[in-house]
């Protein structure tokens, strides 16, 4: 039997002639148990079908639950209503539709923001409790608040397409951090739901007939290789690729510079091997969130960031997902925030200073920047932010004011030194149904989908808390689509 050796490349499926001996047999098989595994398993079971699941690691939650538990919902959730703010599905569509572009899947966003308030309601039927308590802003709630600020809503750019509401609602936690009080409850659902649960199991790869259609899958237990077969589907829910060195060297060789990777060990992008082996496309492989952390203080937004040519190449009250897709993508991750004294307090995560001075011309000096470059930046910018005005990037006025008061500073928030992190974002091509789909968009018959293992509805513009909206959205519709055509008949109502 060939399987691929090369850790960067699709996974070869085994032929269902070829395998001898069936070790199990069930209605679906969910590969992964993070938020989108359990809540497919969720889904299966309200189908009716019988589940088997499947986890390397020794128990559930999976990146997840490593996560700050954040989950981007809208469209006048009763936490929204409660803390004051006004929202509807058409608002969150259009600004779901400006940032998660280019070319956001327009199907997977109408769906998900039409049925975002039900989707809330689910996860809390499920166990996910969310505080009516408004935070303010950020990616990370250090108490047991809900609702944040978590993406580039109130940008000039965005707030003129669609009506600005915080979308980010955090699980309520208590003494842990939230990821893992969302998936504590999430797993003991799926759990209560009544599946039969593997752990310490890797799935190699999938078993396909020769008319494409998925059938089971070869796992190892204990050692053992073991076939086992599935009548309805395979969920695919193995998370993404960030630890995969080859895999992100092909795909976005840039991520392999960020110090953090945002990843289980598990994120070695097998599920999305294993889908592209069986003939599913992945899509939007170099799409990545990518974090600059410098928006700790807050008040840092209103210092500048720029390149080592002493331009500024971003509006800095930018989301700092946006401002790192930006700083990595078109400056190589050479950026430098400058500061004055006003402005500055330690910053969390802590990076050194590049260069202080008295002036903005011993700054540019000291930083080894063309002569007259940053001073130049700062004349220019300081005469806009008097008025209130940010000609080039359309900060908004909150966050201008000049730089003017010595000493000035510039921290230093290159790749190298600062604590960039980053998961990655591309993965198999999915229907709205979870269905894996191949280059010409046919349906791979019995293969299915959910979260990082595919591309879901962020691309690029990444808002904090999309990754687990989409895990847990498309892979409860996954396993209901997955259940469904195990059980034709519990599921024609
Ligand atoms: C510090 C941190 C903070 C974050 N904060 C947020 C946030 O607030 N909001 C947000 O939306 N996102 C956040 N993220 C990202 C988010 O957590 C992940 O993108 C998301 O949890 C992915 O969910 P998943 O179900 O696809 O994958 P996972 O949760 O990683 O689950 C995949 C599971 O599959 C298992 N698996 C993999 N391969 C196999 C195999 N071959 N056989 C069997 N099992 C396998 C893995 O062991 C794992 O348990 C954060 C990430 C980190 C690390």
């Amino acid at each position: 039997m060939a399987r691929s050796r090369d850790m960067g490349r699709a996974t070869a499926v085994v032929s269902a002639a070829d395998v001898g001996e069936w070790h199990g047999e069930t209605d679906v098989i969910v590969v992964g148990f993070g938020a989108a595994g359990a809540c497919a398993v969720l889904g299966a079971r309200q189908a009716g079908a019988e589940v088997l699941l499947l986890e390397r690691a020794s128990g559930g939650g999976g990146t997840s639950a490593n996560s700050t538990g954040e989950v981007y919902l809208g469209g006048g959730t009763p936490v929204q209503k409660a803390c004051g703010f006004e929202d509807s599905a058409e608002e969150m569509y259009r600004y779901l539709m400006a940032s998660c572009g280019p070319d956001p899947d327009e199907a997977k966003i109408r769906l998900y923001t039409d049925q975002s308030v039900d989707h809330f309601h689910w996860l809390v039927a499920n166990g996910v409790r969310f505080k009516e308590s408004f935070y303010g802003d950020g990616s990370y709630i250090p108490t047991d608040d809900c609702l944040a600020w978590s993406g580039s809503e109130l940008n000039t750019r965005y707030a003129a397409i669609a009506k600005p509401a915080p979308r980010g609602h955090t699980a309520q936690r208590e003494g842990i951090e939230a990821g893992g009080e969302l998936m504590r409850a999430l797993c003991e659902a799926a759990i209560r739901s009544g599946p039969e649960l593997v752990t310490d199991c890797l799935v190699e790869t999938l078993v396909q007939e020769t008319d494409r259609s998925v059938v089971g899958v070869l796992a190892r237990v204990d050692g053992e290789e073991r076939f086992l077969r599935a009548r309805g589907g395979v969920v695919l829910c193995a998370g993404g690729f960030v630890n995969n060195k080859d895999m992100v060297s092909r795909h976005a060789p840039w991520l392999n510079r960020c110090r953090l990777r945002l990843g289980v060990d598990g994120d070695d992008g097998r599920g999305i091997r294993m889908g592209q082996g069986a003939g599913g496309e992945a899509i939007r492989m170099d799409t990545a969130c990518i974090v600059l952390p410098y928006t700790v203080p807050k008040q840092h937004c209103k210092g500048i960031l720029v390149n080592p040519r002493g331009q500024r190449f971003v509006n800095e009250d930018a989301y700092q997902t946006v401002a790192g897709e930006i700083g990595l993508r078109t400056e190589d991750g050479q950026v430098f925030l400058l500061v004055d004294d006003e402005i500055y307090e330690r910053p969390f995560p802590p990076v050194e200073f590049e260069a202080v001075g008295e002036t903005i011309e011993e700054l540019e000096r000291e930083a080894g920047m063309p002569e007259g470059s940053l001073q130049h930046t700062v004349a220019y910018y300081n005469a806009h932010a008097e008025e209130g005005e940010d000609p080039l990037f359309h900060k908004t006025p909150e966050f201008l004011k000049p730089l003017a008061r010595p000493p000035f500073g510039l921290l230093d928030y290159r790749v190298e030194t600062a604590l960039w992190s980053v998961f990655t974002m591309g993965g198999l091509h999915t229907s709205v149904e979870g269905e894996v789909l191949t280059a010409d968009g046919d349906v791979v018959p019995g293969l299915f989908a959910a979260g990082r293992t595919t591309s879901g509805i962020a691309a690029q513009g990444y808002s904090s808390g999309l990754s687990l909206a989409d895990a847990t959205f498309f892979g409860r519709r996954a396993g209901l689509a997955a259940g469904s055509r195990a059980t034709p008949a519990s599921s024609s109502g």
